[in-house]
C-alpha cells in the first residue's frame, strides 16, 4: 500500500484548525491544512475569562476586570482582579497562527481549497478537495458542524465608532436582559472599546434561529437606545449560530486516528456557548497526545466529565422549558455566585468547589419549577 503523502491532515483552518496547527508547528513532519477562503480579515472578537495562558495571548486586544448584568431595573457589577475577561482580535489570532505554521516548516496551509469528501480508516485516510486528492495518516476534521443545532445562540452584533463618548470603557455589559417571552431569551451584549469604540450584539437563545429581518431591527433599535444617534462608522458586523445542546459534537469515545474538533466536535461549553477557551484546551491535548508518537494514536477530545454534564443538562433543560424565568435565574447566579468561580464554571471549571458555588447561587424553588416546567 502506499504511504499517505501527509502525517496530519486537517480539514478546516479556522480557530480550532489553526490552534492544533500552532501546537504541531515545528514539532511533526508533513501537517497539511485544507481551508476555503482565500484570505483571512478579522471575522470577530473572541472573549473569555482569561483562566489558562494560551499561544495567542499576545492578540488580546482589551482586558477588562468588571462586568455587568442587568434585568428590569436591576444591575449587578461583578469582577475579579485575577480572572479578567478578555476580547483576542481574529486579525491578530490568524497572523499569529499563520506565522507559528510558517516557522515551524511543516505545516503546509492550502487556502482556495474545499474538502469534498473523505474516505478510509486510521492509517490511510483519503480527502478529495477541489485541488485534488490527499492523503494522510491522522485525519481532523474542523470543518463547521453538519447541521443547525436545536437550541442554539444566535446572534447579530456591529462594532461601532461614535462621535461622542456613549460608553463605559471599564465595564463589559455581559447581559442586558429583555423582557423574557416563549421564543427564548433575549440579551444585549456590549464589549466598549473605548468611551466611543464598542461592539452591540442581540442575542437570543432559543430553539430556532430569529430571522435575520427581526435580528437586523432588534439591534438597529439597539444601537438607537445605546448611542441615541451618535454612530460615526460602523467598522464590521459579525453574526453566529452556536450549538448549546449537551453532547452536540462530543466524541462517544477515542477514535483511531482520527478526532473532530471545534464547534462540530462539541468545542462550545453546552450551557453557555462559550468555546475559544475550550478550542485551546482541546488542541492541548490533542497534541500531546500526537507529539512524539510514530504509531497513529487513539484521539481522545473529550472535554467534560459525567458531573459537568449533568449540570449542563439540567440547566439546559431548564432555560429551553421555561425561557420566561430564564433573565431572573441569570440574574440570581450573576449576583450570588463568588465571581472567580462563576467565571471559572462558564469557562469549563470541573472543580466541586465552583459547580457548587454556581448551584447553591440558584433560587432553589425558582430552579425546581422551572426543572419541573411548572409556570
Ligand atoms: C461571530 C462569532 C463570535 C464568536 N465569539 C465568541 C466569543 O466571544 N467567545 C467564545 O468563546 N466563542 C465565540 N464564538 C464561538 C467559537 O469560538 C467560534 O465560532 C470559533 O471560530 C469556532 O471555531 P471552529 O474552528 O470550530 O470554527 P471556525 O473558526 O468557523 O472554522 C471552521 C473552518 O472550516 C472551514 N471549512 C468550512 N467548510 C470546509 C470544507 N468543506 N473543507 C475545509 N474547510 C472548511 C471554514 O472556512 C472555517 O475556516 C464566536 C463565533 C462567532 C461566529
Amino acid at each position: 500500500m502506499p504511504q499517505p503523502e501527509l502525517d496530519i491532515l486537517i480539514l478546516g483552518g479556522g480557530c480550532a484548525g489553526l490552534s492544533l496547527a500552532t501546537r504541531l508547528s515545528g514539532a511533526w513532519p508533513r501537517v497539511g491544512v485544507v481551508e476555503p477562503r482565500s484570505n483571512y480579515v478579522e471575522d470577530r472578537t473572541w472573549c473569555h475569562w482569561y483562566t489558562d495562558p494560551h499561544p495567542f495571548d499576545t492578540c488580546i486586544r482589551k482586558r477588562w476586570n468588571q462586568w455587568q448584568v442587568s434585568h428590569n431595573d436591576n444591575m449587578v457589577t461583578r469582577g475579579s482582579m485575577a480572572l479578567p475577561y478578555v476580547a483576542i482580535s481574529s486579525a491578530e489570532f490568524y497572523k499569529t497562527a499563520l506565522r507559528h505554521c510558517e516557522d515551524g516548516n511543516n505545516i503546509r496551509l492550502w487556502l482556495d481549497t474545499t474538502a469534498t469528501a473523505t474516505a478510509g480508516q486510521a492509517g490511510s485516510w483519503t480527502v478529495d478537495t477541489t485541488r485534488g486528492r490527499l492523503t494522510a495518516r491522522i485525519l481532523i476534521d474542523a470543518r463547521p458542524p453538519r447541521t443547525p443545532p436545536h437550541y442554539g445562540q444566535f446572534f447579530r452584533g456591529v462594532e461601532i465608532r461614535t462621535d461622542r463618548a456613549c460608553f463605559d470603557p471599564s465595564s463589559v455589559g455581559l447581559m442586558e436582559f429583555r423582557p423574557p417571552h416563549a421564543d427564548g431569551i433575549d440579551f444585549v451584549y456590549v464589549l466598549p472599546f473605548a468611551t466611543d469604540h464598542a461592539l452591540v450584539e442581540v442575542t437570543r437563545f432559543g430553539p430556532e434561529k430569529p430571522s435575520s429581518n427581526l435580528l437586523d431591527t432588534w439591534l438597529d433599535a439597539e444601537c438607537q437606545a445605546h448611542v441615541d444617534g451618535a454612530i460615526k462608522t460602523v467598522l464590521r458586523q459579525e453574526t453566529g449560530a452556536l450549538p448549546m445542546e449537551a453532547g452536540y459534537g462530543v466524541a462517544k469515545g477515542p477514535a483511531h486516528g482520527y478526532a473532530r474538533i471545534g464547534l462540530g466536535g462539541g468545542a462550545a461549553r453546552p450551557s453557555t456557548g462559550y468555546a475559544f477557551q475550550r478550542i485551546q484546551r482541546m488542541s492541548d491535548r490533542l497534541a500531546g497526545q500526537i507529539i512524539g508518537t510514530n504509531d497513529t494514536p487513539w484521539l481522545d477530545t473529550r472535554l467534560d466529565g459525567a458531573v459537568t454534564r449533568v449540570i449542563d443538562r439540567l440547566f439546559l433543560r431548564v432555560i429551553r422549558s421555561a425561557p420566561e424565568y430564564g433573565p431572573e435565574l441569570f440574574f440570581a447566579l450573576f449576583t450570588n455566585a463568588r465571581s472567580e468561580r462563576l467565571e471559572r464554571f462558564l469557562s469549563g471549571s470541573v472543580t466541586t468547589g465552583d459547580r457548587m458555588s454556581v448551584i447553591t447561587s440558584l433560587p432553589p424553588v425558582l430552579f425546581l419549577r422551572a426543572a419541573l416546567g411548572l409556570s
